[in-house]
Formats: structure tokens, sequence, C-alpha cells
């Protein structure tokens, strides 16, 4: 078992760390406060290949391993959380379903632009009355002709603000519940395709996240995603590997979060000492980086074991739902470290504890991942 990096990875992982500090960190916080994205970083992060890590080179990608990718993601959640779920939802719901069970043509005509650099993408799964039991889609996809004619509401769509691709997920079959679920690549300007307001929220505040109404909105057949009643599937299976993503999310926003704090307290002084040197802070800290240490083992075993085509799906749930409770543990200790001040905004500890809380809920709640991880232990 080798715990390194190579020596491609460790230098992927430089320019994302020089990426993110650069480009991301000083807007960060400008952009969380006006709960909008940045068009222009998402335009540098496109140049900078970053939509297409995992991508074969075949089709535009920047043909890296998952592994890779995880390391890009912990980088750029370490600033920024938002950022990190604007690539993560592109990079691993969207573009999975094409590369996954696209036809050739369609990997051609719509996963190239997107890992390519020149379109963002989106999915769309959840809907008000389906969440946990996303078995409980009610959109549906009547066929018309060689068209099928989609209806219905989805919410909490990240990127939908500014996303030219739509993954969506409709029933083709009522009859049949979720075995009657197809999945469909869908245009931001097909008519009858409406993107609400971003959604107000607690965390990742300048992420794009909006409800979108489908009404009567005419699909050519060549954009359905593998075969009627697929869907489920399909969208069990990206979110399988995206939670590898979210994992690395957490990580980056904890080591982000715990990087800040260990700057603060050696410059902090109290009762005549810096705060470092007392020992409750040196144990906080202590505690604090052993358990995020673990959190990236974890992710990257899940993300090792994708790479090598293993079983990854329970992996990837344990690291999602270990690193999502580090992000929470560690940021409440952070902003505890600075005290008065870590409650400020001015600090970005505040803003790191908000964004934590999203990574226990999306891509499945730390109680869904329980049922994947007893499921698979046949409990
Ligand atoms: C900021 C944000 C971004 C998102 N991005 C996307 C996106 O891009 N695409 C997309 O499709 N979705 C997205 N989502 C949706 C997200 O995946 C869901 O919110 C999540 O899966 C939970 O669904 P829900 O909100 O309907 O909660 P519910 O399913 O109603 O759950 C409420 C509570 O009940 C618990 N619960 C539910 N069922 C069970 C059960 N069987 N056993 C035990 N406990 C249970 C849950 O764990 C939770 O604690 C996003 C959500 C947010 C908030």
């Amino acid at each position: 078992m080798d715990f390194k990096l190579t020596k491609t990875q460790l230098l992927q992982q430089e320019l994302f760390r020089k990426f993110a500090e650069t480009e991301i960190k000083p807007i960060a916080k400008d952009m969380d406060e006006a709960e909008a994205y940045d068009m222009g970083l998402v335009a540098k992060l496109q140049k900078a290949g970053m939509f297409g890590i995992p991508y074969s080179r075949e089709y535009g990608g920047q043909g890296a391993d998952v592994l890779t990718y995880t390391l890009a993601m912990e980088e750029v959640s370490k600033v920024d959380a938002s950022t990190g779920i604007t690539l993560s939802v592109h990079t691993s719901l969207c573009c999975p379903c094409i590369n996954e069970f696209g036809t050739e043509e369609q990997k051609q005509e719509f996963l190239r632009p997107l890992v390519d650099g020149t379109k963002v993408g989106c999915f769309g799964l959840t809907e008000p009355n389906a969440g946990t039991d996303a078995s409980g889609v009610q959109t549906t996809a009547d066929k018309d002709g060689d068209d099928y004619i989609i209806n219905g509401t989805k919410i909490f769509t990240t990127n939908s603000g500014f996303a030219d691709t739509f993954i969506v997920f409709a029933l083709t079959d009522k009859s049949k519940g979720p075995k009657g679920m197809s999945a469909f690549i869908l245009d931001k300007d097909m008519p009858g395709l409406t993107v609400g307001a971003n959604i107000e929220r607690m965390g990742i505040r300048a992420a794009s996240n909006c409800e979108v109404a489908y009404e009567n909105v005419r699909v050519p057949a060549n954009r359905l995603l593998g075969k009627e009643g697929q869907g489920y599937k399909i969208a069990m299976t990206a979110l399988g590997g995206g939670r590898i993503g979210i994992g690395a999310q957490s990580v980056g926003i904890a080591q982000g979060a715990l990087n800040e704090a260990l700057a603060y307290v050696k410059e902090r002084k109290q009762g005549g000492k810096t705060i470092n040197k007392y020992q409750n802070t040196q144990f906080k800290l202590a505690e604090c980086q052993t358990k995020v240490d673990a959190a990236r083992l974890m992710v990257w075993r899940a993300a090792t074991a994708k790479d090598n085509h293993e079983n990854y799906a329970p992996l990837a749930a344990m690291c999602k739902l270990f690193a999502s409770e580090v992000a929470n543990d560690v940021t409440r200790v952070c902003v505890q470290l600075l005290g008065g001040y870590g409650y400020c905004r001015e600090y970005p500890v505040e803003r790191a504890m908000r964004d934590a809380k999203i990574t226990e809920i999306y891509e499945g709640t730390s109680e869904a991942m329980k049922m994947i991880i007893s499921g698979a232990m046949k409990v």
C-alpha cells in the first residue's frame, strides 16, 4: 500500500493550490456577500482546464485520474467551498452521466464542450417532493413522435443559474416508478425551461442553486441517455462517484479553516503570551489535524478504488459521511479558537463553518450514507 502521491499528482496539487490562492481566495468573501458566483472566475476555471480534470484527452479533458480531481476539490474548497460545489456538480454529477452512459455521438456533441471548458453543466434530480427518496421523482417525459415532452419542477439544481447543459431525470413510464425513470440532456435555451432565482442559503452562498421549471420542453430522442428506464441507475451511479468529490470538498473546508486558525493562534496574545502556547490550543489543533488527515485518506482510498474500477460506492459513502462530520467538527473548533473574531464575517473561519453544514446534506444526507454503508455490510 502506497500512501504517496506521484510526482505528477504533486505537481498538479501545487498548480491547483496556486490557482486557488491567486484567483479564488481574493474574491471568495465578496462572492459570498454578493450571493453570486463571479462569471469571470468561471471563465478562468474553464481556461485552466478545471472543468475537465478526470476526463479523457480524447474528448478535450485533462486526462487525469479521480485522485487528482480530489486534490483539485480540496485545494479550491480550502479557500472557497462555493467553487468546490460548482466544479463538483459539473465534473462528478453532470459529466459522468454522459461519459458513462452516452453514445459516442453524444460524447462528441455534449461531453466534449463540457470537459474542454466551453460549457458548464448541471444535474437535476431532486424535486420538491423527491429528495432522499429520489425514486419519488414526478417530472414526466411523454413520447411525442420522435421527441419527448418534459414537464415538472426540479429544486436545488446547482449551477443552474449559468449552466449550458442540464441533465434531467423524468418518468417515461409512470406505472413503473424508478424503473420508469429516464435521463435526458437538455440545453439551457430550450423553450419551456425556466430557471428561478438563486435560493437564499446558510452557506456556499456564492454557488448558483435554483428551482428549475420544465413546461412542455420538447427534447429530441437523440438526447435520451442510455435506454428508457435507465435513469435511476444513471443518477445513482453519478451520485455514487460524486460523493468522493464532496468528501474532498469537506476535507478542503476543514483544512482551510485549520490553516487559518493555526496562523491566528500564533499572533493572538492573551494572558501575556500568544494563545498557541496554551495546551488546550495545541491539543485542539492536534485533534483537528488528525481528523482531517483520516478523512483525506478515506477520500483518497475511495478515489483510488474508482480509478481501479473496484466497487467504490460504499467507500465513497463512508468518506462522505466521515469527512462531512469532520468538516463540521473542525470548523466549529476553529471558530472557537478565534474567539469573538471567529464569529465575525471578517475572518474566513465564519464562512467555513456555514459552508461545512451542506456537506452533511447534499448528494445524500448522512442518514442516507448510513443506509448505503449498512446495506453494503448486509446488516
Ligand atoms: C445547496 C444545495 C445544493 C444541491 N444541489 C443539488 C443538485 O445539484 N442536484 C440535485 O438533484 N439535488 C441537489 N440538492 C438536493 C439534495 O441532494 C437534497 O436536499 C438531499 O438529498 C436531501 O433531500 P431533501 O432536502 O428533500 O430532504 P429529505 O429527503 O426530506 O430529508 C429530510 C430529513 O429526513 C431524513 N430522511 C429522509 N429519508 C429518510 C430515511 N429513509 N431514513 C432516515 N432518515 C431519512 C434525511 O436524512 C433528512 O435528515 C442540493 C441541495 C442543496 C441544499
